[in-house]
């Protein structure tokens, strides 16, 4: 793997942060997780976009355009010829002593481009274990922030009963995953949580509405209930790294049969044709 730091391709190890740094001190930052397939980053503009409109969202005096990033990110890729990995890039507000206030300095873009492994083929094809958890987190959901504490704490309840996601329930309805976006399959139909403040709007849940458009899936944007969730006939989810997963068990309850539904199986299918279109 390699980093990257204000400018510098550094070694992952090599000490680069100050103590008063504010993403370290505050988590006042923002970040992205971008694939790459054949050393080219999946889907690249649209999570520069989405940077973007994080960066302008919690007010980072970003001075970096779209094409500056685009730039950087292909010559990160290039520099630690990186074939198939992740590129994490986080843009905080910079190295100022602690002080709530906004400090005037200039932001600061690190990244870390690592060699990742694809999701075991037992997970596609079995399928994985979740269970519901409150909905703990904030009300601008829609930021990818760097704080990630009511995440990374319902994520390990679910780990520690042995179920690889928490699928997160807020007033009655299902949002989504600690770190995916959830949807449910019911008589043909594919449905998952409309964009709002209340979830991140994924890039690969654009993918994965494309597919279903060409597939001719009705795909509708529609709250659930944790009912309609463990009543469901599939249940997949879906993010950056593992792409689409089915989900066969919720809160100990098999859905539908228990196996991987065909919709799901359909999806990931045209996913994969999506990846070797573009890399
Ligand atoms: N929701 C949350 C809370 C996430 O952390 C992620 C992963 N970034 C997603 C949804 C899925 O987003 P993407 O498809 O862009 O990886």
């Amino acid at each position: 793997g390699l980093g990257y730091v204000n400018g510098k391709f550094v070694s992952l190890d090599e000490l680069v942060i100050p103590i008063e740094e504010r993403g370290h001190q505050f988590g006042d930052g923002v970040y992205e997780v971008i694939h790459c397939y054949n050393g080219k980053p999946f889907m690249l503009d649209e999570h520069i976009e989405r940077l973007i409109r994080s960066c302008e969202a919690i007010k980072l005096p970003i001075t970096q355009t779209f094409t500056d990033f685009q730039e950087l990110i292909l010559t990160g890729v290039e520099n630690a010829q990186l074939d198939f990995g992740k590129v994490y890039l986080q843009i905080t507000r910079g190295i100022a002593p602690r002080n709530h206030p906004f400090p005037n300095v200039p932001v600061s873009i690190t990244m870390t481009l690592t060699e990742s492994a694809p999701t075991p083929v037992e997970m596609r094809e079995q399928g994985v274990s979740a269970i519901t958890h409150e909905d703990e987190r904030w009300a601008k959901c829609y930021i990818k922030s760097l704080n990630l504490l009511p995440n990374i704490l319902a994520k390990q309840v679910a780990q520690d009963q042995g179920s690889f996601e928490a699928i997160l329930v807020r007033d009655g309805s299902i949002t989504e995953g600690t770190s995916s976006n959830v949807y449910i399959v019911k008589n043909g139909d594919i449905i998952t949580t409309p964009l709002s403040n209340h979830i991140l709007a994924g890039i690969t849940r654009i993918a994965v509405k494309q597919a279903a458009k060409e597939l001719d899936i009705p795909f509708v944007e529609k709250n659930y209930s944790p009912d309609e969730l463990l009543q469901a006939d599939e249940v997949f989810m879906s993010n950056t790294s593992i792409e689409i997963l089915p989900i066969v068990t919720v809160d100990g309850q098999k859905i539908g049969n228990g196996v991987p539904g065909e919709i799901t199986n359909k999806l990931y299918s045209q996913y994969q044709v999506y990846k070797q279109n573009q890399s």
